[in-house]
Parts: C-alpha cells; structure tokens; sequence
C-alpha cells in the first residue's frame, strides 16, 4: 500500500470499545464521533517495525514490550475527518494541517513546536493518558469535532508521557474524532 488507509471503525468492534471506554473513562466530558483505523504506507511500517527489531534486541526484550499505546492530542486545518472519509476526499497539501501531514508521512520532529526555547532538541510527544493530550487537541476552539492520534510509540520503558526523537519509533494506528464540552 502506497497510500494511507482510512476506514471507519464499526461501533461494535472490540477496538472501538476499548478505546471508546478508556477515552471517556479519562475524559468524561467528550463524546466520541468516530474512531478511523488508520494503515500507514508500506514504507513506514516497514521502517517502524525494523526499529522494533533493533531495539528490541539491544534491549533484550520483545517487540511488544517496547510497544506503548499512547495518545498524541493534534489539530487540522481542512476539514473534519469523517466527513473527509466520507466526501473520499484526498488528505491535504496544506503545510499547517498536523492531520493530514501526520497521516501521509507520520510524526515528525520538526513539526513540534517547542516552548521551551532553551531545549535545541524537539522529539515526539505521546501520554498514555488521553486527559493529558487534550489540551493539544484542544489549542483550536474553534475546531469541531476535535481530534486525538492513537500512536504505537517504541520506548525501552513504558511512560506517562514519552518523547521520543526518532521519527520511526512512532507510528499512527487510531484516530479518535470526539466532541468536547467543558461546563
Ligand atoms: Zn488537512
């Protein structure tokens, strides 16, 4: 597959379930719209799970050990997801679209933007707890629905929130599409 895969995750599915509990178990104010199981293009699995590998053998360990599911709170500037899905419309072009940018090619460090000025490094950010990402969902307000990544993150040890500074070790597996109402 040269190209991205979206499909809409079927309510009933266990993946749904789970990520539908566990999302608004932390997150009691949102309401999910849909979760889209997102297949990346065959070279950035490939170079993702080369990296599993590797790391797990320095480790001396197993993939799956190095493997955390992590949430990663973003924003698009096109427009919402599902009706993209829907309209078949293509991901877009558009530099500022962290969606779309994160869809095609994955995370990407320079992406980041960094608020600590001293810091020269930005890695990748992900939370194992999806209250924590929200804010970065959330930094659009005028953004409806908002939008949250499900990541497969390769760190040695697990995390509340990991940065991770090769690009590889991440890649994009659910994204969550919810609405938020905070009163
Ligand atoms: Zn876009």
């Amino acid at each position: 597959m040269k190209q991205t895969k979206l499909t809409l995750l079927d309510t009933s599915d266990t993946i749904y379930q789970n990520l539908h509990s566990l999302f608004t178990t932390a997150i009691p104010e949102a309401t999910m719209t849909g979760i889209l199981k997102i297949e990346m293009p065959e070279k950035i699995i490939k170079r993702h799970q080369i990296l599993a590998v590797k790391m797990s053998k320095k480790h001396k360990t197993d993939p799956q050990i190095i493997t955390h599911s992590m949430f990663h709170g973003t924003t698009y500037n096109c427009y919402d997801p599902i009706t993209k899905l829907e309209a078949k419309a293509e991901l877009c072009e558009d530099k500022e679209c962290a969606m779309c940018g994160i869809l095609r090619k994955g995370n990407k460090k320079r992406k980041t933007k960094n608020r600590w000025w001293w810091r020269k490094k930005s890695g990748i950010w992900s939370s194992n707890d999806p209250a924590y990402s929200l804010n970065f969902s959330l930094k659009r307000h005028d953004q409806h629905p908002y939008i949250m990544f499900v990541l497969d993150v390769l760190s040695p040890l697990p995390g509340y929130a990991l940065e991770v500074f090769n690009e590889a070790a991440t890649i994009p597996k659910y994204l969550l599409i919810f609405e938020y109402n905070s009163s």
